[in-house]
């Protein structure tokens, strides 16, 4: 456990091409849908804390988390 790759100059991570769940650092499957085509072109973040909220319902989120507004 001695590599650690950090880069704090980018916080880029990649978005799920099918639900536009912003993934985690380590992670490499969709949490959401299980999807595994990711996206680094996307724009606009919506942070769901709540899923049963107006706002999760429209994006269809049904975890929380990050999630893209437009994935390219
Ligand atoms: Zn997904």
């Amino acid at each position: 456990m001695s590599r650690e790759i950090k880069d704090s100059s980018s916080s880029i991570k990649f978005a799920c091409r099918k639900c536009k769940y912003i993934l985690g650092e380590d992670e490499t499957k969709c949490p959401h849908c299980g999807g595994s085509e990711f996206s680094d072109e996307w724009s606009g973040i919506v942070i769901i804390l709540d899923t049963t909220s107006e706002l999760a319902q429209i994006i269809g989120a049904k975890k929380a988390g990050r999630y893209a507004i437009k994935v390219r």
